[in-house]
């Protein structure tokens, strides 16, 4: 197996970044995609959330880009804006050095500065469908000279909703191109659909035991709909996180949590598909930097993202299906670290936890709390403000969720593959502790921020 990027045919300059950014030594995913992408290979990459699927297709992409010539040449899409700006950040710290143009190209931003920047010569354009056929349609982009074409969280892009933006995108690159397909899951009927876009494409998979990191603990905790909040602060307490993400099935429920949160004295902010774009970008920001330690997101934020020490995902609401619950657990234990992910359940939603169980070949372990409450009742509804009244009439109205995660519910599990980092990297505890210390460690104070509770 390659040792270092320059065996796998990646220059020595973007190495040394490379190098510089602590990263040595390529995963199973990189070993594999990087020799067949340089070959000029159409891929289907699958690998487990946080195995480095981006710098798989980025290393080789970079090094086919011609600098001197100014038009766009390689395209990425990807289903949300924090994603497209996070491979945006990735790509520009080694485009930069090699004198390569990148641009992002989503929903919300200023559009002529945009239209500028496209206009001043883009190698790599990043971005999400709506926008990108904004600027078709305004025909401020061209992408007939497009020969490297990525789908990031590709069955996500060829779900519908995004399907019908994509296959118009696709249409307008170059018929010579040599498209990629990247995810941690790719439902079969997807690898079929996505076979009409590519030329005889390699499979690369690679094999696991698991469909979930080995990294990730996962506990279930039965709990009445009534006593969730509670329950979430409890675990909380408990667990201690450094940096957390909350997920809720809709933008409702996630404003609610993050009211109640911060009313209870957490360090909370909510991320979701109501916010406007410089506050998406501020809640991020935030939560990068640890300003914020709890993100309480729809499933805007269950693809692609990696925020560093995040420790727990807590499931408020339990994933409709198997393929988002990987997902979204997936934001933690990335790069060999470890992680925590506890999932919510009512009692009447058992039905889910078998599927899921069965999707990740994982039996889960349970905590059963009702009728045995770990904080007795009397307790936590004086120290509340409201009574639980708050939430109980947040929650009575039916709501629609955040169009990102509304897929019907899989009978059973498709086949799924990755790689564990871990083998790779081979860190020391010193190192992981290393990575978060670039943060604020005195950050881990959960507790002590707290309001006092009031009796
Ligand atoms: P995926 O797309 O598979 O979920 P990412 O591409 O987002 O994963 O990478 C996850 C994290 O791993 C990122 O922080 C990235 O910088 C880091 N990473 C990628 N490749 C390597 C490597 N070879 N060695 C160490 N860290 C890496
Ligand atoms: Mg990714």
């Amino acid at each position: 197996m390659a040792t270092d990027f320059s065996a796998l045919g990646i220059r020595r300059e973007i190495n040394d970044i490379l190098r510089e950014n602590g990263i040595t030594k390529p995963t199973a995913i990189q070993v594999q995609a990087i020799p067949m992408i340089l070959a000029g290979r159409d891929v289907v990459g699958q690998s487990q959330t946080g195995t480095g699927k981006t710098l798989a297709f980025v290393l080789p992409m970079l090094e086919k880009i011609d600098s001197t010539k100014t038009h766009v040449q390689a395209l990425i899409i990807t289903p949300t804006r924090e994603l497209a700006l996070q491979i945006t950040n990735e790509v520009t710290k080694l485009a930069d050095k090699l004198g390569i143009n990148v641009l992002s190209v989503y929903g919300g931003q200023d559009v002529d500065r945009q239209i500028k920047k496209l206009r001043g010569g883009t190698q790599i354009a990043i971005g999400t469908p709506g926008r990108l056929m904004d600027h078709l349609r305004r025909k401020t982009i061209y992408l007939s000279g497009v020969t490297k074409l990525v789908l990031d969280e590709a069955d996500q892009m060829l779900h519908l909703g995004f399907l019908d933006d994509v296959e118009e995108l696709v249409r307008q690159t170059s018929p010579k191109r040599q498209t990629m397909l990247f995810s941690a899951t790719m439902p079969s009927k997807i690898r079929g659909l996505a076979t009409r876009y590519m030329r005889n494409p390699a499979d690369i998979r690679v094999q696991t035991q698991n469909v979930t990191l080995d990294e990730i603990k996962q506990v279930i905790v039965e709990i009445p709909e009534s006593e969730k909040l509670d329950k979430l602060c409890s675990l909380m307490e408990e667990y201690r996180p450094y940096l957390a993400i909350v997920f809720c099935h809709t933008k409702k429920r996630a404003v609610a949590v993050t009211s109640a949160l911060i009313q209870q004295g957490y360090d909370a902010d909510e991320l979701h598909g109501d916010l406007s774009q410089p506050q998406r970008e501020q809640v991020m920001r935030r939560f990068r930097d640890a300003k914020i330690q709890i993100l309480v997101a729809t499933d805007i934020a269950a693809r692609g993202l990696d925020v560093e020490g995040v420790t727990h995902v807590f499931n408020y609401d339990i994933p409709r299906d198997v393929d988002s619950y990987i997902h979204r657990i997936g934001r933690t234990g990335r790069a060999g670290e470890t992680g925590m992910a506890i999932t919510l359940i009512d009692p009447h939603e058992e039905p889910y936890v078998r599927m899921i169980e069965a999707g990740v070949s994982v039996s889960i372990e349970k905590h059963k709390v009702s009728g045995q409450r770990f904080l007795t009742k009397d307790k936590r509804t004086v120290s509340r403000t409201d009574g639980g009244q708050f939430f109980k009439k947040t929650f009575e109205k039916k709501e629609e969720t955040d169009g990102v995660s509304e897929k019907p519910v899989k009978k059973k599990a498709e086949s799924h593959g990755g790689a564990n980092l871990r083998s790779h990297h081979n860190k020391s505890k010193d190192d992981q502790k290393s990575r978060y210390a670039k943060k604020d460690p005195n950050k881990r104070v959960f507790g002590k921020k707290r309001k006092p509770i009031e009796r």
